[in-house]
């Protein structure tokens, strides 16, 4: 048994006439007539309570595409037995079954079930079928081919032996159980938060985002499909309070994998901090958090690659990936060409209903994060340090629809060029070409964050200037491209400062994680 390294899943293009076009269409129509019941999963069963929440689309947000079941404190007490009783089978399992069980899964969510779950993903989480393809398909199937190739790596390294002594290590799973909470945007961070621990020989308490449940439980159904045992992941939608209160004070919690906001990745960190006695033993904390992606252009950079990264790296899913790019750095004599190309590429942006394959984006994903950005964008409408130059309309009469929006600030410290928006919002500050140096110290301190960002200079001197100031600025550097897009086994993803433990995403580092070695000395 010997794990190739994969290749990355194709992405398909959903063209016209194509086989996948009409698979999905009927999909989504399929899935819009028949709302759907979501149980919780715990030790492979499916838990039903008298808590229910509504599951809809938003960018129609009547639509109602079905319920799901709310774990409380009990189902989560129960949640954690069962991960405990599945652990010792399942941590001693022969590695090549663990694995090809998520191999299986990577097949099954590429072949039978791919128009399923990318539907999943734009109904619920209001992406266009090229961003569900890139995340709930090839990103989460790339996750799972390469972390078993990972794992069967590390675990082939073992010490070396001396004279009459034999070294080894043994690769265990933590000692305890990982609790994984995932976020709406990635339905591919979902599924790996959840299965990377598992990969280890982890069992797992897997607490989706309430926004992305119903692509989230098709993720856990192929899991199981695929023979994940009983008890190993286990299913719990819930609310974070309770979350934080049961599981995450719990004695036996080894792990927590986590990706959303710093604000509540900050508050865990507390919480176990003021458990720490508590616990059997360090839990590991793993964290993908917020960012404020930057854009930083020299004179010499390439304007046509410039304004594409830009609106692209800004505005593809509404601006809710994590890395997406929200304040850019504009030398002024660029600035003129720039603006005129932004408006008429804007211009031709098309948002709507997912259903319409022309649309480039979609809803926010709920009336929160609408609020929320309308917030700021106000703020803006406000304020004489800045002003909106293209769009800034907001509409939640049908669906949570935002403008693809850009401000341009009069100084590199304004509101929304330091703060986390997750919306379609990029905040544009020009320098004098003679402030090269002194504004990129203010991107590299502006924010408290470190997650992605993007250069764009065709002078090599000025790639390397900026890449030497802005050193721990990003964990994700670009080069003249977006700083969206991470492709698993290719950029594995994640970052420093204010923006996580820099555990990158869909990589060996990330799965040492959940390995607790022990070394064995044996004297012959
Ligand atoms: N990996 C994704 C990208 O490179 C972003 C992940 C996130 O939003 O957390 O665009």
């Amino acid at each position: 048994f010997q794990i190739k390294l994969p290749e990355n899943e194709p992405v398909k293009g959903y063209l016209p006439g194509s086989p996948e076009k009409a698979a999905l269409k009927a999909e989504l129509v399929r899935q819009l007539a028949n709302p759907v019941e979501i149980p919780i999963i715990i030790g492979g069963k499916e838990i039903r309570t008298e808590n229910k929440a509504k599951m809809i689309c938003p960018h129609d947000h009547q639509k109602v595409l079905g319920e799901y079941h709310v774990a409380g404190e009990k189902e989560l007490l129960m949640a954690i037995e069962a991960a405990e009783a599945a652990k010792e089978e399942w941590e001693n399992m022969p590695w090549e079954h663990r694995a090809t069980i998520f191999l299986k899964a990577a097949d099954l969510l590429t072949g039978k079930y791919r128009a399923k779950l990318a539907a999943a993903c734009m109904l619920g989480q209001s992406k266009n079928p090229y961003q569900a393809e890139i995340d709930a398909i090839c990103e989460l199937a790339d996750f799972l081919r390469f972390n078993t190739y990972y794992v069967q790596e590390i675990y082939k390294q073992q010490p070396a032996n001396s004279n009459g002594v034999w070294n080894r290590v043994e690769y265990r799973a933590l000692d305890g159980f990982v609790a994984a909470i995932t976020p709406f945007n990635f339905t591919a961070i979902g599924g790996n938060l959840a299965s990377a621990p598992a990969m280890a020989g982890n069992t797992v308490l897997w607490k989706p985002s309430t926004t992305s449940v119903l692509s989230n439980y098709y993720v856990m159904q192929i899991f199981m499909e695929a023979g994940l045992p009983a008890g190993v992941i286990n299913f719990v939608p819930c609310r974070g309070v309770d979350f934080g209160k049961v599981v995450v004070s719990h004695p036996k919690m080894a792990g927590f994998h986590f990706t959303g906001s710093t604000g509540v990745f900050n508050g865990i960190w507390n919480q176990v901090g003021g458990n720490i006695e508590k616990y059997v033993t360090y839990p590991r904390l793993v964290g993908e958090t917020g960012g404020k992606d930057f854009i930083f252009a020299h004179e010499s950079a390439d304007i046509e690659a410039l304004t594409c990264a830009i609106v692209l790296g800004s505005f593809e899913y509404q601006g809710q990936k994590c890395s997406a790019a929200s304040r850019a750095y504009i030398p002024e004599s660029l600035w003129g060409e720039l603006k005129g190309r932004l408006e008429n590429e804007i211009k031709k942006i098309k948002m709507g209903n997912v259903c319409d394959f022309t649309n480039l984006m979609n809803a926010v994903i709920d009336q929160k994060s609408f609020k929320n950005i309308q917030t700021y964008l106000d703020y803006t409408k406000e304020s004489s340090d800045a002003e909106i130059i293209i769009g800034g309309g907001c509409d939640d009469s049908v669906g949570y629809f935002v403008e693809p929006t850009v401000i341009l600030a009069k100084t590199p410290t304004f509101k929304t060029m330091v703060e986390e928006i997750f919306g379609p919002v990029m905040t544009i500050y020009v320098y004098p070409n003679d402030k090269f140096e002194a504004t990129l110290i203010d991107c590299d301190t502006a924010t408290i964050y470190g997650l992605t960002g993007a250069i764009f200079a065709q002078d090599r001197s000025a790639v390397i200037k900026m890449t030497k100031a802005l050193d721990h600025a990003a964990g994700n550097f670009y080069i003249n491209d977006k700083p969206t897009g991470a492709v698993v086994g290719q950029q594995p993803f994640g970052g420093s400062r204010g923006s996580g433990t820099n555990d990158k995403a869909g990589s060996a580092i990330n799965l040492y994680r959940w390995m607790s070695q022990r070394t064995i000395k044996e004297t012959l």
